[in-house]
């Protein structure tokens, strides 16, 4: 980036200081609408989504015996943590009123995060095309046939490549072996070792890089291009991918209503969702704010090291500026979130829809491990606790947006929506490890 245009930006948008020198920041969308609207995406995709998803459960089921409970669907609870409430007020002396809600994506089946979600999705819309345009599946079918040999077979002429921190490669790596297909996945720096153990133990092939995401995805996408037998999941651009997010939105709505929490004006309803790339609480965010409109409020959270999707929307430059282009280094432990340059895309879509954004620190997200731990007997990886600041960021630095849109006398009535976005397939070790940090 020319320094000419990093002065001007810098002069327009004073809370870049703030960011450069990796302090937490609380920033406000002012392009936030009643009534959010975009031209790149609309409802029924995530209606097809979710058709589709329903079409895959009977082969789900037989694929992974522990969805024969949830009837092949990839779905997680939503549960009620008032102790990590309790012991966060006190942590960080606010006191926040409105309950508080995780949604539990750290225990999806399959790949234990949320890009069980997305990743898979589009594993499964890939499958189904494939055999469909060659005559060996018709929709009307019973999709266990996918499971037989024969099929497999026939997936095994095939190659879906994807780039990754790790837990999408992980989904993408499990769904796919398991159909038969041969997958690649380009491994950023920050992924786990046992990640990609995990990925070779199943049979995918895993190619490391030393430099970050967007590298690993840039090089995927490039090899992939070379090979007409190869689907590249791009993780920077793919609908597929925010369609299977958004069809937690339609899900949610069912279990709410069922645990009879209310979503209205004198309930406002507050997301709290780890963002990397964009894509999963991009495809959530978007799904949530079709159906509970102008009540819900979402906000992102990111690492003070990664802050893409904060920059790219506060500047409107979306990918075009990086976090190294301010002097960030994209270092994080939260290894889910460490990207350097947000999604286009998903960038875009948001503009309307989500209220903003702010940052946390490592020591943040581990002191949250530690609580979680203590209070609830809850394992999150560290990436998923970055949605717990939601709540003490908005009590801290959110006062104008609650006043702003009236929501000041309404908090006792609200709830707050902890986006848990991975943690249950962690190894024992790594987990040790990671409550000795807290
Ligand atoms: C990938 C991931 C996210 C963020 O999703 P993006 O689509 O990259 O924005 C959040 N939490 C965890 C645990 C993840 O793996």
């Amino acid at each position: 980036m020319e320094n000419e245009l990093k002065h001007e930006l810098f002069k327009l948008h004073p809370m870049l200081k703030k960011i450069t020198n990796k302090d937490t920041i609380f920033w406000e969308n002012t392009k936030w609408m009643k009534k959010a609207k975009t031209d790149l995406f609309s409802m029924e995709e995530v209606d097809d989504a979710e058709e589709t998803l329903k079409r895959f459960s009977s082969y789900l089921k037989v694929a992974f015996p522990e969805l024969e409970e949830s009837d092949g669907f990839i779905e997680s609870s939503i549960q009620a943590i008032p102790n990590m409430k309790v012991a966060l007020e006190k942590e960080f002396g606010t006191s926040i009123a409105g309950q508080f809600i995780l949604k539990c994506d750290y225990a999806l089946p399959i790949s234990g995060s949320i890009k069980a979600r997305g990743g898979i999705y589009e594993v499964l819309k890939h499958a189904e095309r494939l055999a469909i345009a060659n005559s060996l599946l018709k929709k009307e079918d019973d999709y266990a046939v996918l499971a037989t040999e024969k099929l497999r077979a026939f997936f095994q002429q095939y190659t879906i490549a994807v780039g990754s921190t790790g837990n999408l490669g992980l989904s993408i790596g499990i769904m796919g072996k398991k159909l038969g297909f041969n997958v690649v996945v380009h491994m950023s720096s920050d992924a786990k070792e046992w990640k990609k153990a995990l990925l070779r133990e199943k049979g995918a092939t895993v190619i490391e890089y030393e430099a970050d995401y967007s590298v690993a995805v840039e090089n995927g996408r490039k090899e992939a291009e070379q090979d007409p037998m190869c689907h590249f999941i791009d993780d920077e651009n793919s609908k597929d991918l925010f369609s299977g997010y958004a069809v937690a939105a339609k899900r949610l709505k069912v279990q709410f209503e069922k645990a009879n929490i209310l979503v209205d004006e004198a309930h406002p309803l507050f997301v709290y969702l780890p963002c990397g790339v964009g894509g999963g609480p991009g495809g959530v965010a978007y799904g949530l704010r079709e159906i509970f409109g102008e009540h819900v409020h979402i906000f992102f959270a990111e690492p003070v090291a990664s802050p893409c999707m904060t920059i790219g929307l506060m500047t409107d430059l979306h990918d075009e500026i990086s976090v190294e282009d301010i002097g960030l280094d994209n270092k994080t432990e939260a290894d889910g979130l460490a990207v350097g340059r947000a999604s286009k895309f998903v960038g875009k879509v948001m503009e309307t829809y989500i209220s903003g954004c702010y940052t946390v620190k490592d020591e943040e997200l581990f002191t949250s491990l530690g609580l979680a731990m203590e209070s609830e007997g809850l394992f999150l990886e560290p990436s998923a606790h970055a949605g717990m600041f939601g709540p003490i960021q908005l009590m801290k630095n959110g006062q104008s947006y609650l006043e702003k849109h009236n929501l000041a006398d309404k908090m006792e009535h609200a709830t707050h929506l902890i986006w848990a976005t991975g943690g249950s397939m962690v190894p024992q070790e790594m987990r040790e490890e990671y409550l000795k940090k807290a």
